[in-house]
């Protein structure tokens, strides 16, 4: 089973990679990462959690939903409106903070088959997609927060980072 990987690994702030072709490697990872992801009870992973730096993520949203697999991922477009939620990530356990983010996007990219597509998303899964796009860049949802909420976070960031990992906040659910 893939192992998630935590807030200070460096991995989590590096810039991925493309795809050059989507194969049956690719896809098989796709396929371990949706193992992992729902095993940790999480409706989104991306590839630098796991510690592949590969544009790459999978999204489940909810347990009968059909899984999603995007591959070499590009946001062409955010609308204006914006909204705000509670987001909390697999690899920052126990931390959940309210974020805004553009409401809808247009995306662009490669499915499991293959197939170039261009989609535009709203409600959530809009949400999801931004946040995992953010992963393959080397950011994190925190770095969308004001520098005096980031502060208050700090106590925390630092036990993550020492791997002090309340076993409880693995069990947390809908992260992503
Ligand atoms: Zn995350």
């Amino acid at each position: 089973m893939l192992n998630i990987v935590y807030y200070g690994d460096p991995v989590l702030r590096e810039e991925c990679e493309d795809f050059k072709q989507i194969d049956e490697e690719a896809v098989n990872l796709a396929q371990d990462m949706l193992v992992a992801m729902e095993t940790y009870k999480g409706v989104g992973l991306a590839g630098p959690q796991i510690g592949i730096r590969k544009k790459i993520f999978v999204i489940k949203m909810g347990e009968d939903a059909k899984p999603l697999f995007f591959f070499n991922p590009e946001i062409l477009e955010v609308s204006e409106e914006e909204n705000i939620a509670e987001e909390g990530c697999l690899s920052l356990p126990g931390i959940w903070e309210k974020i805004i983010r553009p409401a809808s996007i247009k995306l662009k990219y490669t499915n499991e088959k293959d197939e170039e597509k261009i989609e535009q998303i709203d409600g959530f899964l809009a949400r999801v997609v931004q946040h995992e796009n953010d992963h393959l860049h080397g950011r994190l949802f925190i770095d969308h927060l004001s520098l005096v909420k980031k502060r208050l976070l700090k106590k925390a960031l630092t036990k993550i980072k020492n791997g002090e990992i309340d076993e409880e906040y693995l069990q947390e659910k809908d992260r992503i």
